[in-house]
């Protein structure tokens, strides 16, 4: 059933790539609102493509955006796994276009690489998913698990209507896990699974102290100095190893096992790419902890910007009524980005004087997420990728967040692989493009997943 599948998929390349460049030569832009028809036609376009896979009750489900393609197969049976698979069939726009060595929507194969927009940000990789099902079920009738596929077309404007839709679909949804292909592994030669993200508080705080701006020569000495007050609140948030110093903050971190410090040595990442790409030779920060492990494992607060007083040309002496600052804080499994934000606010309130007000206004919140390297999810997702890579991915985490990734696990208690077959690909820039080879290894690395999944449990 695996060879099958396997070989029949090989057999169809051709069919596949012809399919690929039709998907990829729909303008489906969701940032621009010309392309309305557009996205409309590619969600069409790929409800009838999922439906000639084998997929039932495809739908085009309306969203109070852009629609949602919806498509099931449940003929493993209740006792099976279900897995729901997610992907964006919008993408971004495609200035500067005379960048393009050949036009965005209309596909192009050199060097064994397709370019077009799209092409590996998030199509080419989605529609593996469709074309892997596709040959599982044409070779052997069946698969080993259940699936659910659902292709949203507002990733590339932030998912304003995916939240809503999960929360309220919450029982056609229903998954023992999540599986997203909408990124990227180390190279070529090094498969790579990230299997955990990190959430983040984005906090503003502002400070109002005298009723107005006060004259620096008459009032200075004598008041608390609102842009020095948030200067101490700042200096306050760590100590000099870069230890964040909010009572609390660290609680609810799980800490890297030795297993999961092992694993990420072995990622590729050097102290000279470090330094290539910030141009600065010292690293900063918690020093027990490496490098990679500090920008993508342990928890941040930075400061983002700081505002108060006076910037204008010239001097003007004053002391200021009010200063603020933007923080963001990267969080990690287990800390809860709500009560990170009160206890920040609460660390920072007793700073305050008692006649200046605080306020402390959350604008983001996105919660932390992982799928552990043990976990049964994790391990097929490996062998699945050796398998078709000859060689076994290396784990790492990642630094920002993929806030559906988080509500996939919130909403639906499901954990979420994180299975990427693109490269660097140029994603959001002229001349996007994605590896063939990688769209084909995408498509056996999936089979063989709903086969190692499957075969473990
Ligand atoms: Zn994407």
């Amino acid at each position: 059933m695996l060879n099958q599948a396997l070989a029949h998929a090989r057999n169809q390349r051709e069919q596949h790539l012809d399919q690929l460049i039709e998907f990829l030569g729909i303008p489906s832009i969701s940032t621009l609102s010309e392309h309305k028809r557009d996205i409309e036609r590619a969600a069409r376009w790929l409800a009838t493509d999922m439906t000639n896979a084998g997929l039932e009750d495809v739908e085009v489900m309306p969203t109070a955006g852009n629609p949602i393609v919806y498509g099931e197969w449940l003929g493993a049976g209740p006792e099976a796994q279900t897995v729901l698979v997610y992907g964006h069939y919008d993408v971004q726009p495609v200035d500067p276009v005379d960048l393009w060595v050949s036009p965005p929507f209309e596909p192009q194969v050199r060097d064994g690489e397709i370019y077009a927009r799209g092409a590996s940000d998030d199509k080419g990789q989605m529609f593996a998913h469709i074309k892997a099902v596709e040959a599982m079920l044409a070779a052997g009738g069946k698969l080993p698990v259940n699936v659910k596929m659902i292709f949203e077309g507002e990733e590339e404007v932030g998912s304003p209507s995916l939240e809503p839709f999960v929360i309220e679909h919450k029982d056609l949804l229903a998954a023992n896990s999540g599986l997203v292909s909408d990124g990227r592994i180390v190279d070529t030669n090094t498969p790579s699974l990230v299997y955990a993200l990190r959430g983040m508080s984005y906090i503003e705080i502002s400070v109002k102290g005298p009723k107005r701006d006060l004259h620096s020569g008459s009032y200075g000495g004598s008041v608390h100095n609102t842009a020095q007050l948030v200067a101490e609140i700042i200096v306050s948030l760590h100590d000099e190893n870069g230890t964040i110093n909010i009572p609390g903050f660290y609680d609810k971190v799980r800490e890297l096992s030795p297993e999961e410090r092992e694993a990420l040595r072995k990622v590729p990442y050097s102290l000279a790419q470090w330094q290539e790409e910030t141009g600065l030779k010292t690293p900063w920060g918690e020093k027990e902890y490496t490098l990679l492990e500090r920008t993508t494992a342990r928890p941040t607060c930075e400061v983002n910007g700081m505002w108060g007083g006076f910037q204008g040309e010239g001097g003007k002496t004053i002391i200021p009524a009010e200063a603020g600052a933007k923080i963001s804080m990267r969080l990690v499994p287990d800390q809860d980005p709500q009560e990170i934000t009160q206890l920040f606010g609460a660390h920072v309130q007793q700073f305050i004087p008692a006649d200046y007000t605080l306020e402390v206004l959350e604008h983001v919140h996105g919660w932390p997420v992982i799928t552990p390297i043990d976990s049964p999810e994790i391990r097929a997702a490996a062998r699945a990728y050796e398998a078709t890579w000859g060689k076994p991915p290396v784990f790492t985490r990642e630094g920002g967040s993929i806030p559906i990734v988080a509500t996939f696990q919130k909403e639906l208690g499901a954990p979420v692989v994180l299975m990427g077959f693109g490269l660097d690909d140029n994603v959001h820039a002229p001349n996007e493009h994605f590896r063939l080879e990688h769209f084909y290894r995408g498509i056996g690395t999936i089979i063989h997943y709903y086969h190692y999944l499957s075969s473990q449990v």
